[in-house]
């Protein structure tokens, strides 16, 4: 089983940063509010994910690092409309086996907190008693410290670190609410406090994306509940890096959706580069499957067509209000 482990693990462990991903998942789906990510050596050495949310019952730990066990598919009806991050159960299972992972974890309603350590494809898991705040940390060394030839694909730590601070911006602007710090090698390198009633959003979207973002974005809000589009985009002319889109909350690089957006700069502007921009789309869950791609970052839209000429015509105004 642990070696099925280790094969799935080539699908969601590619590098650092998707252990990162899985791991703050996890976090956010556990209701977390407050998410403190360190890392040590680019995520080579360490990689540590601690988080006020739910906790894992005592009972419950070994059975969260094995394989197919999720907690969040309950019914049929739910893979309809899957409101969790996770839901394939394979993350802890995949990461554990290539890796040394320590999960430790107290449910407010537990006295004691327990710790689970499993250690590469070795299937015994040591369960203890452990010191531990209400919530969970995942900690994760020696990632690929058993996979010799996938170690050898991972890059300096400078560049998986890079890959980490950018899952974490993204990530970022998908939960405004949630507190989330991020440490290099015991440095603080990005603080998000919780914007709350949203008056905040556009200085988290400024720290992510540039303090510009302040002063020159236009902000984009059309549609209605069933399918609407809301956030910001930097004038035309300025290239932009930060081009994040998100689908009912979660971080996509969906073809359709850049593709709607590339069509109405040009619609507007003619042929150019895209400057930067955060938009939120947002549509009925059950119009849109979100799985479709094991790394998620693309959908299929029930109704491709009508989304994608909606998101057309939400943009254009807010284009040629900056051109004129
Ligand atoms: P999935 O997220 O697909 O359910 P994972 O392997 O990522 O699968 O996690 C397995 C299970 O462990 C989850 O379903 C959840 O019950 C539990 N779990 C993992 N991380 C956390 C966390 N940070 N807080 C609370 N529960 C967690
Ligand atoms: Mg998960």
């Amino acid at each position: 089983a642990r070696l099925a482990n280790q094969i799935a693990a080539g699908e969601v462990v590619e590098r650092p940063a998707s252990v990162v991903k899985e791991l703050v998942e996890n976090s956010l789906d556990s209701g977390a509010n407050r998410i403190q990510i360190d890392i040590e050596r680019g995520g080579h050495k360490l990689i540590r994910i601690r988080d006020n949310g739910s906790g894992i019952d005592q009972h419950e730990l070994v059975l969260a690092l094995s394989r197919h066990a999720t907690s969040k598919l309950k019914t049929l009806d739910d893979l309809e409309c899957i409101a969790s991050l996770g839901f394939r159960g394979e993350a802890l299972a995949s990461i554990s086996s290539v890796s040394r992972l320590t999960l430790s974890s107290k449910p407010a309603a537990q006295e004691t907190a327990w710790q689970a350590f499993a250690e590469g494809r070795d299937m015994a898991v040591q369960v203890q008693p452990t010191a531990h705040p209400d919530g969970t940390t995942v900690e994760v060394k020696d990632l690929f410290f058993n996979t010799p030839a996938r170690r050898k694909f991972l890059r300096t730590e400078k560049t998986e670190f890079a890959h980490i601070e950018e899952l974490v911006k993204r990530i970022a602007l998908s939960r405004f609410d949630v507190a989330i710090t991020l440490t290099h090698n015991g440095k603080v390198v990005r603080q998000f406090r919780p914007s709350l009633d949203g008056s905040n959003d556009v200085q988290r979207v400024a720290q992510v994306a540039g303090k510009a973002f302040l002063t020159e974005a236009c902000h984009l809000q059309a549609g209605n509940e069933g399918l609407s589009l809301h956030g910001w985009l930097m004038p035309v002319g300025t290239s932009g890096t930060t081009q994040y889109t998100y689908v009912n909350g979660r971080m996509m690089r969906d073809k359709l959706i850049l593709h709607a957006i590339r069509q109405a700069f040009e619609e507007v502007v003619g042929s150019i580069e895209l400057p930067s921009f955060v938009l939120f789309v947002e549509l009925d869950p059950r119009q849109v499957d979100v799985n479709v791609h094991p790394a998620k970052h693309e959908v299929r839209f029930h109704q491709a067509r009508l989304v994608h000429d909606f998101i057309v015509q939400a943009l254009k105004p807010a284009i040629s209000s900056e051109v004129s």
